[in-house]
């Protein structure tokens, strides 16, 4: 079931990061649509970039789990530029931070007040229970720690299923070939900035970080009046100042469990963090056990909601250019 990359039909841009450019494509052969990594590569050791690729191509055998992007095949091709593609499963919701900006667009178009959130106590659970259930199988199985859990790399689809991506040895693979600077995200943990030991519970506190975000539709420790003067700055806060908490008050109301699940998760003191399987077993995992359905429903028409956005972004832009001739 290896896919040729000549049989795929390339749909379109999905969007793009710091490594390379994500594009839907349709595998003609069995009608499947999946998502195409392409990672441009600066180094012309072949030897080395082969080498990369056949540890790729064994992350083959690894993500076949519910909660894990399923990871169809790694190649390498040097006909025009170098590059390292990536072929994965294609999650028709897109990621975190997709959603959150459709949300915000939604919210801006129409009137605020009458606004419910998307992000509520029970997809929030959901998308953690996903999330925690991914890194623990990933750590369990193979002893890999995720190190880059953020908005973009929790996908979503509309069957209902929470999956994360981008991890392990697709890292180390952009971070010594690519040359470029990934290494640094505003999601890790205390200990991690500061150098120490890196461990498991270093992606428990991103998740409580993609949480806080998810609500409040800011990172914390960044937004609003009060914007810290670049990355470095953004770190040192993150360092000395006290724990990023949910706001209180202010028209937000969330479960208490849900509070003091992210206040367990945003502990920079590492050995007091909560562990992954901690959190497992939290009421706020456990409150939603039986609305699965509900949260499908949500999943649902969140797609709606995406596609809504497409088209009105396409009209405005169509609008804009008129106006211009
Ligand atoms: P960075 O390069 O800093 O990790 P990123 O995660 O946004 O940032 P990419 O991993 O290249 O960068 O992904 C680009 C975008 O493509 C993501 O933000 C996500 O919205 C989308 N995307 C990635 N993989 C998939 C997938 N399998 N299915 C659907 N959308 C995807
Ligand atoms: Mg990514």
């Amino acid at each position: 079931n290896s896919i040729k990359l000549e049989n795929l039909v390339q749909l379109g841009k999905i969007g793009s990061g710091n490594s390379g450019t994500v594009i839907k494509a349709l595998h003609v052969p069995d009608s499947r649509i999946v998502a195409k990594k392409t990672i441009p590569v600066e180094s012309n050791n072949h030897l080395v970039v082969n080498q990369l690729v056949r540890e790729l191509t064994i992350m083959k055998s690894v993500h076949m789990h519910d909660n894990i992007v399923s990871f169809y095949g790694a190649y390498y091709t040097h006909a025009s530029n170098n590059e390292i593609i990536i072929l994965m499963e294609y999650m028709n919701c897109g990621s975190l931070d997709k959603i959150l900006s459709v949300y915000k667009r939604h919210v801006a178009r129409h009137a605020p007040s009458r606004i419910v959130p998307w992000f509520n106590g029970l997809v929030i659970s959901k998308i953690s229970h996903g999330v925690l259930n991914g890194l623990l199988y990933l750590y369990e199985r193979y002893k890999i720690i995720h190190r880059d859990i953020k908005p973009s790399n929790v996908l979503i689809n509309s069957k209902g299923q929470v999956k994360i991506c981008d991890f392990g040895v697709s890292k180390k693979l952009i971070n010594s070939i690519a040359d470029t600077f990934v290494g640094t995200s505003t999601y890790m943990s205390p200990e991690r900035i500061q150098g120490n030991v890196y461990s498991i519970k270093g992606d428990v506190w991103s998740l409580g970080l993609v949480i806080i975000e998810l609500v409040t539709g800011e990172f914390p420790l960044g937004g609003h009046n009060d914007t810290p003067d670049g990355i470095l700055d953004l770190l040192q806060r993150i360092v000395n100042e006290p724990s990023p908490k949910l706001p209180q008050g202010q028209g937000y109301e969330f479960p208490k469990e849900m509070i003091d699940f992210v206040n367990r998760c945003c502990v920079k003191e590492e050995s007091q963090r909560s562990s992954i399987q901690e959190l497992l077993c939290h009421d706020f995992i456990d409150m939603y056990k039986s609305r699965d359905k509900d949260y499908k429903h949500w999943c649902k028409k969140v797609k709606v909601r995406i596609r809504e956005d497409k088209q009105i972004r396409r009209e405005d832009n169509e609008r804009a250019k008129l106006e211009q001739m």
